[in-house]
């Protein structure tokens, strides 16, 4: 089997990237147990989630979606314990910020409603995410176990509306699935489209691999100008969670960029672990 980590070099950065993903999951597992204690399921009827399917509507409504700001907070604190010693005055001050529980709920509303603000610190933006994503997976969770997606074809997510982390090839055909970067649901896409643009031109649809090691691949296109990073998870090939290939193949985000594309995902610019 093919090494993806090239030298000791790549062997440390991901060594330490994964452990800093080990101590946000460990974070993240207590968060999601508090968040699915105090949640009420999802209120959506199976007509009005097949209307909404067919119509390129995603499940999730973001707008009406209950946020338990008082619930929530203590665990974004304690987030921010985890993270925040590398800049403590930069901690501090968002510690101060979001001691008013409007001020946070409100940051919480808008992080969810429309993503990572540009105009917050990379530390804040990462803090902010990592504490709506796991509200969006319950939630998807939840309606998952009622409400089938396999007639959703779009590019975003059936449940969230966000953009797909990437995308894993699975079973004897190799199905493509895509995962979405928030809230971690997976659906059926084609092999042969883009994710972000729909185009399924032969011409402008390519991928790259390194080293030959066609495991993971890299889907670029040229109509967009935007990548996807493909794992094929068939045969011997490991079973990994979608966020550890995600964060163990960044050397394949950083060749993309370098060729001139940009991720269908916001991973990679605002996702990795805060410097
Ligand atoms: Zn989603
Ligand atoms: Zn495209």
């Amino acid at each position: 089997m093919k090494n993806t980590l090239k030298n000791t070099s790549e062997d440390r950065i991901y060594a330490c990237i994964l452990s800093f993903y080990e101590t946000i999951a460990a974070w993240k597992k207590t968060y999601k147990r508090a968040l699915t204690a105090v949640l009420p399921p999802p209120a959506i009827d199976a007509d009005l989630a097949a209307i909404k399917l067919k119509s390129g509507f995603p499940l999730i409504d973001k707008e009406r979606l209950a946020l338990d700001e008082a619930m929530i907070k203590p665990h974004f604190l304690a987030l921010l314990d985890i993270v925040g010693h590398k800049n403590p005055q930069e901690a501090h001050a968002i510690a101060l910020q979001v001691a008013d529980l409007n001020v946070f709920k409100h940051l919480l509303t808008d992080t969810l409603r429309h993503g990572a603000c540009a105009d917050h610190s990379q530390l804040l933006r990462f803090l902010l995410q990592e504490t709506v994503h796991p509200l969006l997976e319950v939630h998807a969770d939840f309606l998952a176990g009622k409400i089938g997606v396999e007639d959703w074809h779009c590019g975003y997510c059936p449940m969230c509306g966000s953009n797909p982390m990437l995308g894993v090839l699975k079973g004897q055909e190799g199905k493509k699935y895509l995962i979405c970067e928030a809230c971690l649901s997976e659906w059926l896409f084609s092999r042969s489209r883009c994710s972000r643009c729909g185009t399924a031109s032969s011409v402008k649809m390519a991928y790259f691999t390194v080293q030959d090691d066609e495991r993971y691949r890299v889907e670029t296109c040229d109509a967009c100008k935007r990548y996807l990073k493909v794992i094929d998870q068939r045969g011997d090939h490991p079973e990994k969670s979608a966020m550890v290939a995600n964060l163990t193949t960044l050397h394949l985000d950083i060749i993309a960029v370098k060729k001139g594309y940009t991720p269908v995902t916001s991973f990679f610019q605002e996702r990795h672990p805060p410097e």
